[in-house]
C-alpha cells in the first residue's frame, strides 16, 4: 500500500472521466424515459398496464438515484486528484484518523520516542491499489467501507 504515482493518478483520472461521461449520458436518457412513462400514465387508457408502469418507473428512479450517487463520488474523486478534495486521493480518511490518533497517543506517552519513531508497519492510510483499480472513486478502504455502511444502515 503506497501513495499512487503520477502516472497512476493520470490513469485513474482518465477512467473516472470516462465513467462520469457515460453515467451522465445514462442518467439523461433514463430521465427522459421515466418522463415519457409518466406522460403515458396521465393521458391514456393504459389502466391495465399502470401497475407495471409504476413499477418500472420506481425501478428507474432507483437506478437514477444510484447513478447520481456514483456521479457525485466520481466528481469528488476527480477533485481529490486535482488537489481540491477534502483529502488526498488514494487515502482512506478513516485510516488517516486512526493513525493520527495513535500518533497523538504515542506522543502523550513518550514525546521523544514518538518523534523519532518511524510510522509503524501496517499503519498506512493508502487504499490498496487493487481496490482503486477496481473502484477508483472508493472513499474508504474495504474495512472502513463496511464500517461506514453499517453506520448508515443503523442511522
Ligand atoms: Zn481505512
Amino acid at each position: 500500500m503506497t501513495k499512487p504515482t503520477k502516472t497512476e493518478l493520470l490513469k485513474y483520472k482518465q477512467v473516472l472521466e470516462k465513467q462520469l461521461a457515460s453515467l451522465r449520458g445514462d442518467v439523461g436518457s433514463m430521465k427522459d424515459e421515466a418522463l415519457r412513462a409518466s406522460d403515458q400514465d396521465a393521458s391514456v387508457d393504459h389502466l391495465a398496464d399502470q401497475g407495471t408502469d409504476n413499477y418500472d418507473q420506481g425501478f428507474m428512479l432507483g437506478l437514477i438515484e444510484n447513478e447520481e450517487d456514483t456521479i457525485k463520488r466520481i466528481e469528488e474523486a476527480l477533485d481529490r486528484i486535482a488537489g481540491r478534495g477534502e483529502w488526498e486521493f488514494g487515502i482512506c480518511p478513516a485510516c488517516q484518523e486512526e493513525i493520527d490518533q495513535k500518533k497523538a497517543k504515542d506522543a502523550k506517552k513518550d514525546p521523544k520516542k514518538a518523534k523519532a519513531a518511524k510510522p509503524a508497519k501496517g499503519l498506512e492510510p493508502w487504499i490498496p491499489k487493487a481496490r482503486l483499480e477496481y473502484l477508483p472513486w472508493a472513499r474508504y478502504c474495504v474495512r472502513h467501507q463496511e464500517v461506514e455502511e453499517r453506520n448508515r444502515e443503523s442511522a
